[in-house]
C-alpha cells in the first residue's frame, strides 16, 4: 500500500513537472523587440522638465501590454531606463531572433510648427521584409496615429551622409548605410570592423523607428501629455502590428474561466481525471490547459471540440485534429460568428429564439448570448440548440425527475451530456 501511494505521488510529481515545462516553452511564438528610445544617462529631447526617454518608455511598456494580449507572443524591451548604445539595442534584437524591432521615439525640432508622426525604415530592398513590409506596417501605424489627431508625416528612409566615410556607415556592397544607427546595425549584423555581412540572405532584422509626435509642437504635445494619451499611441502601434501580422487575440482569463472551463463538469465527465485529481479545481484546470485542450477534451457544456469539428467542414480543413488551434478559433472567431459549439448549445439558434435576449444584447452579439446561457439560460431551462430541451428531457424520463426534481434543468443538461447521450436517451422531441 505504501509503495502504491508513493508511486501515485511520483506520477503526480512527474505530471506537474511536465506541465511546468509545457507552460514555459513557447512554440511558434513571434518575437517582437520594443526599443524605448534613449534612457539611462540619455534623456533624449526635452520640453521643460519632460524627458523624451520617459515618454518613450511609457509607450513601450503599454505597447508590450497590448501585444501580450495576443496568442504566442514573445515581447521584449531592449531596456527599462538604462543607458544602452544603439548597436547593443540592435544586437539585443538579433540575439533574441526578433521578427520585428520597433524603436519608439518622440520627435523634437527647433521649428515650433514642425508636427506629425513619422516612421523610418531601411532603404534596402533585398527582401520584402526590409523596406517593403516595414513601409506597409509604418503606413498602418501612422494611419492609426493620425486618427488620434497627430498628422501623418509618412514613412521615410534616410541614408547616411557621403562624408561618413568609415566602414561603420557602409553596407556589404559599399553603399552608404541607413542614417539611423539602430536600423543600420540591425541590417548589418554584429560586426563593426568590416563592411559587415551580406544581408541579402535575410540576416538583417525587420526594423521600424516611429517618431510618434513632436513634443516641441504645442498641438502635438497636447496629444501626448498624459498617460492615457500615451496609452492610445501604444494601442495605435499595437493594433497596426496585430493587423499586419494577423495576430490572434489570446483568450482573457475571464473568457476561459467563464466559458470553457468548468471543473466539476470536467471531473464528472472524465473518470481518469476524477481518479487522479478528485474535484481539485486547480489541478483540473492545469490539466485542461496543458493536456485537455490539446487532447480535444470538453470542460464545459457549451464547447465540445469534437462536436464543433464534426459540425464544420471549414474547420476540419483548416485544423484537422489540431484541437489547440480549434479551441483558439472558437474563442477568437467561432463565438462571435454564432457557431454551434456543442450538442446543447448553438449561439446563433439561442439568440434567434429569444427576443428578450435580442433586445438586451442586439441581434448578433453571440458572445453575450453565450455568457447568458452559461450564467442563466441553462438554469432557466432555455433551449440552446435544436438537439436538446431540458424541460422535455426531464418530462420524458421519470428516473431523472426523481433524481433531480421537475425543474432542475441544469442537472438535466449535465446528465444528458455526461450520461444521457451514451445511454441513447433522447434530448428532444424528434
Ligand atoms: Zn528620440
Amino acid at each position: 500500500m505504501e509503495i502504491k501511494r508513493f508511486l501515485k505521488r511520483l506520477i503526480v510529481l512527474i505530471a506537474l513537472l511536465l506541465m511546468i515545462s509545457v507552460f514555459t516553452s513557447k512554440v511558434n511564438a513571434m518575437t517582437i523587440v520594443i526599443d524605448p528610445g534613449h534612457g539611462g544617462n540619455d534623456p533624449g529631447a526635452l520640453r521643460g522638465d519632460v524627458h523624451e526617454a520617459d515618454l518613450n518608455l511609457k509607450i513601450a511598456r503599454y505597447l508590450r501590454d497590448y501585444l501580450n494580449d495576443y496568442l504566442d507572443m514573445n515581447v521584449l524591451l531592449t531596456h527599462e531606463d538604462s543607458t544602452m548604445d544603439l548597436p547593443d539595442r540592435a544586437d539585443f534584437a538579433r540575439n533574441n531572433r526578433a521578427d520585428l524591432l520597433i524603436s519608439v521615439h518622440v520627435n523634437n525640432s527647433v521649428l515650433p510648427f514642425s508636427n506629425g508622426a513619422e516612421a523610418y525604415v531601411t532603404y534596402r530592398t533585398e527582401l520584402p521584409k526590409y523596406n517593403e513590409q516595414m513601409t506597409a506596417l509604418g503606413n498602418k501605424i501612422l494611419n492609426n496615429i493620425s486618427s488620434l489627431g497627430i498628422a501623418n508625416g509618412g514613412v521615410r528612409t534616410r541614408i547616411a551622409a557621403n562624408d561618413e566615410n568609415e566602414d561603420e556607415y557602409k553596407y556589404y556592397d559599399g553603399q552608404n548605410g541607413d542614417y539611423y544607427g539602430i536600423i543600420r546595425r540591425s541590417m548589418k549584423g554584429g560586426h563593426e570592423t568590416s563592411l559587415g555581412p551580406n544581408f541579402s540572405d535575410g540576416s538583417g532584422i525587420s526594423t521600424i523607428l516611429v517618431e510618434h509626435a513632436y513634443m516641441s509642437n504645442d498641438h502635438d504635445y497636447n496629444l501626448i501629455n498624459s498617460d492615457d494619451k500615451l496609452k492610445a499611441l501604444a494601442k495605435a502601434d499595437a493594433d497596426a502590428i496585430a493587423e499586419f501580422y494577423s495576430l490572434k487575440k489570446a483568450p482573457s482569463k475571464t473568457d476561459v474561466g467563464g466559458y470553457l472551463f468548468n471543473a466539476k463538469f470536467y471531473a464528472d465527465k472524465y473518470e481518469d481525471l476524477r481518479n487522479s485529481y478528485g474535484y481539485n479545481e486547480e489541478l483540473l484546470r492545469t490539466h485542461y490547459y496543458v493536456f485537455g485542450i490539446r487532447e480535444g477534451r470538453t470542460a464545459s457544456p457549451v464547447f465540445d471540440p469534437v462536436y464543433y469539428l464534426n459540425k464544420y467542414n471549414d474547420l476540419r480543413i483548416a485544423f484537422g485534429n489540431d484541437y489547440t488551434a480549434l479551441y483558439n478559433h472558437f474563442l477568437s472567431f467561432g463565438i462571435d460568428e454564432g457557431r454551434a459549439s456543442s450538442v446543447v448549445f448553438d449561439s446563433g439558434y439561442y439568440l434567434g429564439k429569444y427576443s428578450d435576449l435580442q433586445n438586451a444584447f442586439g441581434n448578433n452579439n453571440y458572445r453575450d448570448g453565450l455568457v447568458h446561457f452559461i450564467n442563466f439560460g441553462m438554469k432557466e431551462g432555455r433551449v440552446g440548440s435544436t438537439e436538446f430541451d431540458a424541460g422535455y428531457y426531464l418530462n420524458l424520463y421519470p428516473d431523472l425527475q426523481k433524481a433531480f426534481g421537475n425543474t432542475n434543468y441544469y442537472e438535466a443538461l449535465n446528465h444528458f451530456l455526461i450520461f444521457g447521450i451514451n445511454e441513447g436517451r433522447s434530448g428532444i422531441l424528434k
